[in-house]
């Protein structure tokens, strides 16, 4: 139970329990929503009797969620877990919302129920602050003000200048914690963690009542600098399937972050709400050289190859065997050349120039392209430059373009006769390849122009004094590129994603997209990898890669999760993908609108709790960005708009923002400041029954850790070690069988592995995936990477860029 001083202390930290529970902003009635977003006045009176019992009634769901513990599959997941007072940290506690407040006076104990007894601790916390706080809230009387404030939200209007922006808006932590986390912009929206550089001598200071939580997941691609990244940054790293006495399984379970492989869509479900994994569902869509070609191409024949003609022309065989034949003859004459390609592989692999017909596979699956024969030269080498691309979101679509990179130089200086087409030293500018030839020369100087890799600031550097290069239309038409790229695979990646991510909170990807220049400076794409090897074994490539990937960390923003007891919790309303009745209405209005005027000049005066959440994120993640720069969206972003599959609701919102606030982004900030000051952006509506029973079906289905098995009744295995109580994280310690080390599991076990109990009906099983069913999956709260070397399938794709021993 709670004591009375921590009560009191929480009501002296708490500025904003004051605030009344959000109404939502009504509108201009000239605006076409309206009727969707108003509330009528007459119905308020109503309303606010109506909110007392709905707010009652979410406090019993989330108690009941935690009782059942989301076994029963109908738990409302959208809502989030109230934080508790933490020990260490007394000092600081998250504002939370209304809803949260009155649960928090329903667990107290029966005196602090009584009015007259809250009442007198109000009055005291009152003095103790000399705050303004009221636990019983004061009759909406003032809330008509407010709402006329929102009604004042026409278009350039922000409706909260009026108000005089108070100090403790953004909540500002206690200094033992700003080492390790950074605050949100706005309020009530939990703490981001800090990530610092690989380098980092002294690691960071975090609580153990947040650092007990901050576990990564390993896999056998996460690269050394994301480990290091990660050591410093308070992270346990835990292994995958580890399963012995040093690391219990259990220990495995709870992870927040995982560095692995791509893996099939499906896969992603069995991630977790507050779990963050490198990737979205679908991207081997730009992955592969084929798909990434077929989606291009399907750009190019609807906008036109001025617009789409990124990549060089390419044939995918064997299906494009006779276009190819024809163009082969066409362009005979110019004694062209061509190089093919694997469709699925990386480092070189398979890769060779031709120029004679009979050189061309016809029946294997390769991709043959047109030969960029000829490139930019620098001292007589041709280049190629590796260029770190990030995706925090899909829909509205998010793209940062990494400042740095690498320029990796051929070994043999170029010619484009037809007898060195065999000198892959000469052709190929992989770092796998050329490591390899004697003319090879580490660059061990980040600054320096020697040697066969340079970083990208200093190849633009070159470029300007030396070559008097306009780099700055350069790096526009890099960026032109970049989000095109992405453009390709948005459609395939964002409806994938729909059908498997029920949290955006999910996922973020970094790629590595890799350019040619020709000798009139044009960009050419060559491929994407979804896995860009992160190895940085030199000096330059640790200059390069290890800011980059304290960068993505930060913009990824991972917050810490169930740290009820850090009273800094991961708030999954935040990242849902549920809509209100209001919300969807909205979205089917303003998607469908055709004149970009109209939406610039409306979508904003009718903020739902959902766009606010959008926004609020954006703008953090935007705080992040550093030597990542924001290429989509931005001020001009939208010219790309009509490239996309289709309109798109969030990324109208986002084109409305950016042209209204990208020069100024201040009054913006203040607005959404404004409105998580009063909770609006934790207004969810719950999940729909149906889903949410289907998830906790698919979550049993996909998670694929071993199953726990019951207490055998005959002698232990023979070869098991390990015997004891189970560990339970949060039960009692459970009788259990002798268990084996993973490493020398008795074979008695693997065959007994079971079907897991909520194993689906057939029809409940997801149809739609096309790719052969994961192993045998298990109950299990957790999910882990693939298994090891997964056959390839046609979903598999190019998983690796360069491994750790290149
Ligand atoms: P991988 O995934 O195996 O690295 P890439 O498509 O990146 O395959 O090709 C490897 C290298 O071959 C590139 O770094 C580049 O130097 C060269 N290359 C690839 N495609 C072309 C092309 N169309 N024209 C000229 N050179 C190319």
């Amino acid at each position: 139970m709670p004591s009375l001083k921590n009560i009191i202390s929480k009501l002296c930290h708490s500025p904003r329990q004051d605030t009344h529970t959000p109404t939502r902003p009504a509108v201009s009635p000239a605006l076409p929503v309206s009727s969707v977003t108003t509330i009528p006045a007459a119905k308020k009176a109503v309303k606010s009797k109506k909110k007392t019992k709905t707010k009652a009634k979410v406090a019993k769901m989330k108690i009941s969620s935690r009782e059942c513990n989301g076994d029963d599959g109908e738990v409302d997941d959208s809502h989030s877990r109230s934080p508790s007072p933490d020990p260490t940290i007394e000092t600081w506690q998250m504002e939370t919302d209304a809803v949260t407040v009155i649960e928090k006076q329903d667990k107290l104990s029966a005196p602090i129920k009584n009015d007259i007894e809250q009442n007198s601790m109000v009055k005291l916390a009152s003095k103790l602050n000399g705050a303004v706080v009221s636990l019983k809230k004061a009759p909406s009387k003032e809330k008509p003000n407010k709402d006329q404030l929102f009604m004042t939200a026409l278009h350039t209007t922000n409706p909260f200048k009026t108000i005089a922006t108070r100090k403790e808006s953004s909540p500002s932590l206690p200094e033992s914690l700003t080492s390790c986390l950074r605050s949100s912009l706005f309020p009530r929206v939990p703490p981001y963690l800090k990530f610092i550089s690989h380098d980092e001598t002294i690691p960071l200071k975090i609580p153990t009542a947040i650092q007990k939580h901050l576990k990564w997941k390993l896999t056998t691609i996460t690269p050394i600098v994301v480990k290091k990244t990660l050591t410093n940054s308070g992270f346990r790293l835990v292994k995958s399937e580890c399963d012995t006495a040093e690391c219990p399984q259990e220990e495995t379970v709870d992870w927040i972050g995982i560095w692995g492989k791509h893996m099939k869509s499906i896969m992603f479900r069995a991630i977790k709400d507050g779990q963050k994994m490198n990737h979205f569902p679908g991207t081997f869509q730009i992955g592969r050289k084929d798909r990434l070609w077929r989606n291009l191409q399907k750009l190019a024949s609807k906008y036109g190859v001025a617009e789409f003609g990124i990549m060089p022309k390419t044939y995918v065989l064997p299906h494009d065997l006779k276009i190819l034949k024809h163009d082969w003859e066409k362009y005979a004459a110019n004694n062209e050349r061509w190089i093919i390609k694997p469709p699925a592989s990386a480092r070189g692999t398979g890769i060779k120039v031709v120029s004679r017909w009979t050189q061309i596979p016809k029946k294997k699956p390769v991709v043959v392209q047109r030969y960029v024969s000829k490139p930019y030269l620098i001292n007589g080498s041709k280049f190629d430059l590796r260029l770190y691309v990030l995706v925090t979101s899909v829909h509205p679509l998010r793209i940062y373009l990494y400042k740095d990179g690498l320029a990796r130089f051929a070994s043999v200086k170029y010619n484009d006769e037809l007898s060195s087409l065999n000198d892959r030293y000469m052709h190929l500018t992989n770092y796998s390849i050329n490591r390899l030839s004697k003319n090879y020369t580490p660059n061990e100087d980040f600054a320096a122009c020697e040697g066969h890799k340079w970083t990208l600031q200093t190849l633009f550097q070159y470029l300007k004094t030396e070559q008097n290069v306009d780099i700055n239309a350069l790096w526009e038409s890099i960026k032109d590129l970049v989000i095109k790229t992405i453009i390709a695979g948005e459609a395939s990646i964002s409806s994938l994603t729909k059908a498997n991510i029920t949290s955006r909170y999910n996922c973020y990807e970094l790629f590595g997209i890799d350019v040619l220049l020709d000798e009139d400076l044009k960009p050419w794409l060559l491929e994407v990898n979804i896995s860009p090897s992160l190895h940085s074994a030199s000096p330059l490539d640790i200059h390069v890669k290890g800011p980059l990937v304290a960068a993505v960390l930060n913009a990824a923003q991972f917050h810490v999760p169930r740290a009820e007891q850090a009273g800094l919790p991961y708030d999954s309303r935040l990242y849902t993908v549920y809509l209100s009745k209001e919300e969807r209405d909205k979205h089917i209005i303003y998607t469908n609108m055709e004149d970009r005027d109209l939406y610039l000049r409306d979508i904003l005066s009718t903020l739902t709790p959902d766009d606010v959440r959008h926004l609020l994120q954006a703008e953090d993640e935007l705080t992040q960005s550093g030597a990542l720069q924001r290429v989509f969206p931005t001020r001009h972003s939208h010219k790309y708009l009509p490239y996309l599959a289709g309109p798109r609701y969030y990324n109208r919102l986002f084109d409305a923002w950016e042209t209204r606030y990208a020069d100024d982004r201040e009054p913006g900030v203040e607005l959404l400041r404004a409105l998580c000051d009063m909770g609006y952006h934790l207004q969810t509506p719950g999940v729909p029954l149906k889903r949410a029973a289907a998830q906790q079906l698919d979550r049993c289905r996909m998670t694929w850790t071993r199953r726990r098995r019951p207490p055998r009744r005959g002698p232990p295995c023979p070869r098991s070690r390990r015997s004891g109580p189970l560990r339970s994280r949060s039960g009692p310690s459970l009788p259990q069988a002798p268990r084996a080390p993973a490493q020398t599991r008795c074979p008695a076990r693997r065959l007994s592995r079971r079907p897991p109990r909520c194993s689906p009906a057939p029809s409940a099983a997801p149809a739609a995936s096309p790719s052969p069913s994961p192993p045998s999956p298990s109950p299990s709260s957790s999910p882990s990477p693939p298994p090891p070397s997964p056959p390839r399938t046609d979903l598999n794709m190019n998983e690796c860029d360069e491994k750790e021993h290149c």
